[in-house]
């Protein structure tokens, strides 16, 4: 019994030791250069995007706090110039957890309406956030930049991965950055607590894959740089799935019986269902939005 204990104590240690070492394991920031001025950054959380033009740094999404040092000290080998504008894809802590360190008198934080407001409510729920993760400009339909010969589009997508999400095209570096709209090579989360939907979610994917051509970037919000072949073949498994789910809800299956069910989608499961969101997971969103439509 005594030994059982003993054993069981050692096992737990181990556990504690091993969750340690990997909230330690160091964040190392890699850099993707996707066009002439266009950069896409990695390090834990949403994939950065960094546009260093002629008069202008633009950064997008800004990942966790304690990574900003790391994260500055990575866009210091793309430029010296001071960062103009700080976009944030959607509310999500790991796309502006570290808005409050890159936000300056030099630096202006923009986001939808939603997201500023969603901010509003993180902040009053906790004294001790800095009020500077505020974004500082919001906009309610899209909102364009303009530097030297580039524009930068900026337009809300409705109801997609949570009810604030923007997607941003550099026009003529040919870099779209779709924020958490689109998680290349894996199952997507769709926060529907956050006002998500599957329908939203496709409906933003294709309306992204009209505005780009075969030699455009993207950056999704999670996952390596992907281009329009692959956006296509991702909005043609979304589709497969919803169609999959919508005939399980059709023929009157349960929540349950649909999470349970490990054949249905699993076609994509090995290739998809090993990121955040894995196969049980996805049955789970996709049947829960669709019951809602
Ligand atoms: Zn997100």
């Amino acid at each position: 019994m005594k030994m059982t204990k003993l054993f069981m104590t050692l096992i737990i240690c181990l556990c504690f030791f091993t969750m340690a070492l990997a909230q330690e394991k160091e964040v190392i920031i890699k850099i993707d250069t996707l066009s002439k001025d266009v950069f896409m950054l990695t390090g834990q959380g949403g994939n950065i995007g960094i546009y260093v033009g002629e008069s202008n740094v633009f950064m997008i999404d800004d990942q966790f706090e304690r990574l900003s040092d790391k994260i500055k000290s990575a866009i210091s080998t793309l430029t010296d110039q001071p960062i103009s504008f700080l976009f944030n894809t959607h509310m999500h802590g790991d796309h502006t957890g570290g808005n409050a360190k890159f936000n300056s008198k030099a630096t202006t934080v923009v986001a939808h309406d939603n997201v500023r407001k969603s901010l509003e409510e993180r902040l009053a729920n906790d004294q001790k956030l800095d009020k500077k993760i505020l974004p500082e400009v919001s906009f309610s339909d899209d909102i364009t930049f303009y530097d030297g010969d580039e524009t930068i589009l900026a337009f809300h997508v409705h109801n997609a991965h949570t009810d604030g999400d923007a997607i941003v095209y550099f026009l003529n570096n040919n870099v779209l950055h779709m924020g958490d709209t689109y998680f290349s090579g894996r199952y997507p989360y769709i926060d529907i607590k956050s006002g998500g939907s599957v329908v939203g979610y496709i409906k933003a994917q294709k309306k992204a894959l009209l505005l780009i051509n075969n030699e455009t970037k993207i950056i999704p919000g999670h996952g390596r740089p992907s281009n329009k072949t692959e956006l296509a073949a991702y909005i043609a498994i979304l589709e497969d799935i919803k169609s999959k789910v919508e005939k399980e809800i059709n023929a009157g299956k349960s929540l349950e019986e649909v999470k349970n069910n490990a054949n249905l989608l699993s076609a994509y499961d090995s290739t998809h269902g090993n990121g955040f969101i894995n196969p049980e997971r996805i049955r789970e969103i996709f049947y829960t939005s669709l019951k809602q439509d």
